[in-house]
């Protein structure tokens, strides 16, 4: 019987990376985003497409029932979807904080939500969630980000022993820096929100160092390669650290004292 997925954020980066591979693997692929158009490579490769935005309630019923009518079960959801809302803290309104939470962590749980009545019944599933190693670590203008992905990370954990006894996975991928659109949009929200305020000059470092980043970092089809291990694995590990420098920054958050983790972090911005 082929093993159904859903994956978020599939009209870019990791997920479309992601869906592409697990269809590669043999998995009835439903790839989800809200820029269907930026989706058409995946509907020639057979993923199916959902228009989906994890801050509507609305279509994330729709998408999930849709799959579950056809399907009539589902095996692997990536909560993928996600952005970096980058900014002083200080400067950023409420109301994008809480949008950065929207579609960082609501968006994640209503689907988990969705389609965890129907894992229970089959007593397998997985649900596997893209973190960051900034669900681990911080650094300066990316508080709501980071705020989100340790919420992703606590969430998990708690969520893994809530359906250990239903046969259900729950496993957490920390990226690190990946060649995608994520940057770009990052790099646009610090400029758009502290590159003209008190927070000027560090924020003028940091812009420089996502830049030199985003040159630097892995390709996406090594995340994809991460979480189909996890999507394909009997026994999945609870977190997979991978790709762009990820390994090494969580051994450095390891090891140093939170004041010589913070120089590290600034000494980087130049
Ligand atoms: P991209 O910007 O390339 O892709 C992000 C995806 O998320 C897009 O497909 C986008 O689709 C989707 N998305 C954003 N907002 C919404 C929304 N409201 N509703 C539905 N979909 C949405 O970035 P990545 O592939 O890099 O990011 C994927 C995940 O990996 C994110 O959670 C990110 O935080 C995480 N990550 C990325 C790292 C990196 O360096 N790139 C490092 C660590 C973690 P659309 O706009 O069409 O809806």
């Amino acid at each position: 019987m082929k093993k159904i997925a859903l994956v978020t954020g599939a009209s870019s980066g990791i997920g479309k990376e992601t869906a592409k591979l697990l269809v590669e693997k043999g998995f009835t692929v439903y790839g989800a985003a809200r820029r269907v158009e930026k989706m058409a490579e995946l509907k020639d490769v057979g993923v199916k497409l959902i228009a989906m935005d994890v801050t509507d309630d609305a279509s994330m019923v729709k998408g999930v029932t849709e799959i579950l009518q056809t399907e009539e079960r589902i095996d692997i959801l990536v909560n993928n979807a996600g952005y970096g809302s980058y900014g002083a803290l200080e400067d950023v309104p409420i109301s994008e904080a809480r949008y950065q939470f929207e579609v960082n962590i609501f968006g994640l749980a209503r689907l988990t939500q969705l389609v965890l009545p129907t894992m229970r019944k089959q007593h397998s599933g997985k649900i596997i969630n893209v973190s960051s190693i900034g669900g681990i670590i911080g650094e300066p203008h990316g508080a709501w980000y980071h705020a989100t992905k340790f919420a992703v990370e606590g969430l998990s954990d708690s969520l893994r022993m809530e359906l250990k006894e239903f046969g259900i996975d729950v496993v957490v991928i920390q990226p690190g820096a990946i060649l995608t659109e994520w940057n770009s949009i990052a790099r646009e929200n610090l400029v758009k929100v502290s590159g003209n305020t008190d927070y000027k000059i560090l924020a003028d470092k940091h812009i420089k160092m996502l830049a030199y980043a985003d040159k630097r970092g892995s390709q996406p089809v090594v995340v994809a390669r991460t979480i189909v291990k996890a999507a394909t694995a009997k026994r999945p590990k609870t977190r997979y650290a991978t790709g762009g420098g990820a390994k090494i920054i969580l051994f450095m958050r390891k090891i140093l004292s939170d004041k010589m983790f913070d120089r590290m972090m600034l000494s980087m911005m130049k």
